[in-house]
């Protein structure tokens, strides 16, 4: 873990940058989860602390303005696990579908006691609901709810960049088979997605980052009629 911090903090510049917002994505944790720091002109949004909490707080203290708030793609530990930590140094909100609620607080629904190394069950969250969405989107931040991997994934818009949790990943898509999951449900979901025009960065939950046209030229499950 030291040396990672050490690493991360040589690399300077953000991730990715445009006049609109800079972008950054920390790897943490076994499963190499993507937690992306996005700064916006009002505020600095941190999209899934999966892991790792003290190089997501090294970060911040090496490269300026705190987290205003914490808005995840779904509840599974490994998306979860720094949450706490986070929340209490900074003490700032935590975001989550209502539908995650079951998972967060539950470790066996989370996969922490299954697959983690702790039994991690949230206490301090917020559920979105309306009013936290159109909050959300005075800020540039859109939330579209796309089930099936969990029942309360989301995927986070801003302008034209979507963070896809696990819902889609470059040349793939996330699993339907843990607490919750749903085929038919991801079918819709990734249906919504791949209706959405040309143009979308996508940011995924792991892995790669790629772009909506090449997934929908690409990736076996938006080309193929598997979605029908
Ligand atoms: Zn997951």
């Amino acid at each position: 873990m030291q040396n990672k911090s050490i690493l991360f903090m040589m690399f300077s510049g953000y991730y990715l940058e445009s006049d609109k917002m800079k972008i950054d994505r920390l790897i943490v944790g076994p499963l190499a989860t993507n937690c992306y720091i996005i700064r916006l002109d009002s505020m600095v949004l941190l999209i899934d602390p999966g892991a790792e909490p003290a190089i997501i707080t090294s970060y911040f203290d090496s490269k300026g303005p705190e987290p205003d708030l914490i808005i995840n793609t779904h509840g599974h530990f490994d998306h979860i696990s720094a949450i706490p930590a986070i929340v209490e140094k900074y003490n700032i909100p935590f975001y989550i579908d209502p539908d995650e609620r079951e998972i967060i607080t539950d470790s066996l629904k989370n996969g922490s006691s299954i697959f983690g190394e702790n039994n991690l069950l949230l206490t301090t969250y917020n559920l979105i609901d309306g009013a936290d969405i159109k909050r959300f989107k005075k800020n540039k931040i859109e939330i579209i709810k796309t089930s099936g991997h969990s029942p309360g994934s989301i995927v986070i818009k801003i302008e034209k960049n979507l963070f896809t949790g696990d819902l889609l990943f470059k040349g793939s898509i996330g699993r339907t088979d843990l607490f919750g999951g749903s085929v038919q449900d991801i079918k819709r979901s990734l249906l919504k997605i791949k209706n959405m025009e040309n143009g979308y960065k996508i940011f995924p939950g792991h892995g790669l980052e790629t772009d909506l046209e090449s997934e929908k030229k690409n990736n076996y499950y938006l080309t193929n009629n598997v979605l029908f």
